[in-house]
């Protein structure tokens, strides 16, 4: 296979974002085809019993077998490398996966992890009882107190683990802040950056050592696949992250990294104009709606810093209502946006964290993070705004709002 200018860095580290985005990583085969190839192949095969031996003894660069390297796969985590400013990336079958990895390769029995409260379901779900069951003591915090994270370090804290925003409040981390207290105790930084991209933030320009994603969101961003990726320093993933991930096999398959990869090519667009719809539809529900949780607006507690580490203010928003039976009312009540708890969609969706993506928590569990009974989450789409506050104007009204 041809290595075209889509693989060398030497070329590639020059390029500006969006052109990374369509031509980085780009690998052609001998037909110099225009649009990435899907290699949809477990194995590989060999001309000699020497070459497989060279292959196998890392002397000879090239495949061996699809849970150690695919050629699609490799295209997407060389785009994501590129797009995100790391040295390197690895995909993985989805975003729990790319979590779970992120933060079982690095620690073990007797390690401390400190997270914050406000989080993904399944990511306090590892935090609570995936890492506790291993001998890994964890630690929540209001991740938003910048003095919480610096009183919770121990002399045994190897990793910080949060969002930015959170899933669903949008609670915003200081990157800065954060990282910069991480990097003067030695700890490794983890951010799950599923709400952004790296076209709306960057975190390792705020110092992150490690970032990992959810590809099924915002980089696929049409809702049809379930992909990951974790990408940090060439020492991190290939002397942390590889061993675990070679030898337990959380990987993206071929045909999903290749989605990803179309993905990204219109992913700048899409996040902008997303956000942009997001600001309109949240300033039309300011007059109506007691409670936004928008980063976009100046009513968020920490507007200023997000629109410092964030390009825009992202598609996703949250707000609260008065109690389940408003929200989900206003849910009933809806005609163009989709009751869907995805996110990251070309489509405007909505949920009801409290049950759905977060009914796995208690209720307590649930307001100890900010998770009201009454709190609905959307992710704007790109149709029409006007159409989209059209539908919520009548819904909000149908619920008495
Ligand atoms: C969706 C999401 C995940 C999990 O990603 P999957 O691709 O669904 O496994 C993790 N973190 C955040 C913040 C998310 O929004």
């Amino acid at each position: 296979m041809k290595k075209t200018t889509g693989m060398n860095r030497d070329v590639t580290q020059k390029w500006r974002p969006a052109t990374q985005a369509i031509r980085g990583g780009t690998w052609r085969s001998e037909h110099g085809e225009t649009s990435e190839a899907l290699f949809l192949t477990s194995g590989y095969t060999y001309d000699d019993a020497a070459t497989v031996a060279a292959r196998f003894a890392g002397e000879q660069e090239g495949m061996t077998y699809s849970r150690l390297q695919n050629p699609t796969v490799a295209m997407l985590e060389e785009r994501i490398a590129l797009m995100e400013g790391a040295e390197a990336c690895r995909a993985q079958a989805s975003g729990m996966a790319a979590m779970t990895a992120a933060l079982l390769c690095q620690l073990s029995a007797g390690d401390h992890c400190v997270a914050a409260r406000a989080a993904f379901g399944s990511c306090r779900w590892l935090v609570d009882h995936l890492l506790p069951r291993f001998g890994i003591e964890t630690t929540v915090i209001d991740s938003a107190d910048n003095d919480a994270w610096e009183a919770a370090i121990k002399p045994n804290t190897k990793v910080f683990f949060f969002e930015t925003p959170a899933n669903p409040t949008l609670d915003i981390v200081d990157l800065r802040h954060v990282c910069d207290l991480a990097k003067a105790h030695g700890i490794t930084t983890v951010v799950d950056n599923a709400f952004c991209s790296p076209v709306l933030q960057r975190p390792m320009e705020f110092g992150a050592d490690v970032v990992a994603y959810s590809a099924t969101k915002l980089m696929d961003g049409q809702g049809r696949v379930l992909a990951g990726a974790v990408c940090g320093s060439l020492q991190f993933i290939d002397e942390v992250l590889l061993p675990f991930q070679r030898n337990t096999g959380p990987n993206c398959a071929p045909f999903n990294a290749w989605v990803v990869l179309k993905g990204l090519e219109t992913l700048e667009l899409r996040a902008q104009k997303q956000s942009e719809n997001a600001l309109r539809l949240g300033q039309f529900m300011e007059s109506r709606v007691a409670q936004m949780l928008h980063p976009g607006l100046a009513s968020h507690p920490r507007h200023e810093l997000a629109m410092k580490q964030m390009a825009a203010c992202g598609p996703i928003f949250s707000f609260i209502v008065d109690g389940r039976a408003q929200a989900h009312a206003i849910l009933d009540a809806l005609e163009l946006i989709d009751l869907s708890n995805n996110i990251g969609d070309a489509r405007t969706l909505m949920c009801h964290p409290a049950s759905t993506t977060h009914a796995g928590l208690s209720e307590e569990d649930r307001a100890e993070m900010g998770v009201a009974e009454g709190m609905l989450r959307i992710n704007v789409g790109l149709e029409d705004v006007e159409d989209i506050i059209v539908d919520m104007d009548r819904a909000l009204s149908a619920a008495g709002l």
